[in-house]
């Protein structure tokens, strides 16, 4: 039936397009902060990410990537652009400049700053919602993806509930 297979893969291109954001906001997070322990975390974050990435791929079609429907689950407008703290020029955080081709200031100029409880808390909510989004996409997918899409929805739910202890404990 053409409906259900319609389903499926639809279902695996939003499974796979939250990973493939995850990774990107990761990456992107990494570049944009200065601050060392928060950069470690978002590297952390991307690995994790681009290892589940790595496992659904195994058990998808080479083509699923190119399928991917990016679900806007990770607040992107944090990370993809970073601003001139001196006079306002903004810049794609992937092509960050060294000094402000406008004002002269030096890269630090544009650093963001997002607090470690800032990046907890959006591993937490990212979490969430990717472990219902990967359970939705299980309802719809064929048995051996999802096992896989199962397998990543628990993953979730643990970094999300781990990511709630640090942001805890950040606050007492
Ligand atoms: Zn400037």
């Amino acid at each position: 039936m053409t409906s259900t297979g319609g389903k499926a893969s639809e279902a695996v291109a939003r499974a796979i397009g939250a990973l493939v954001e995850g990774v990107t906001f990761y990456d992107l997070a990494n570049i944009a902060v200065a601050e060392m322990r928060v950069k470690v975390a978002f590297e952390e974050f991307g690995r994790r990410k681009k290892g589940q990435l790595a496992k659904l791929e195994a058990v998808t079609a080479r083509t699923a990537k190119d399928a991917a429907v990016l679900p806007g689950i990770y607040p992107m407008d944090v990370v993809s652009k970073v601003e001139c703290y001196v006079c306002g020029y903004a810049a794609e955080t992937r092509a960050m400049p060294n000094v402000c081709p406008n004002c002269g200031a030096a890269r630090y100029a544009f650093e963001k700053e997002i607090t470690l409880a800032k990046a907890w808390e959006i591993a937490a909510n990212t979490g969430r919602k990717s472990a219902a989004l990967f359970r939705e996409a299980a309802a719809h997918a064929d048995a051996g993806i999802r096992a896989v899409l199962e397998e990543l929805a628990r993953e979730e739910d643990g970094e999300a509930a781990q990511a709630d202890r640090q942001l805890e404990e950040l606050r007492t």
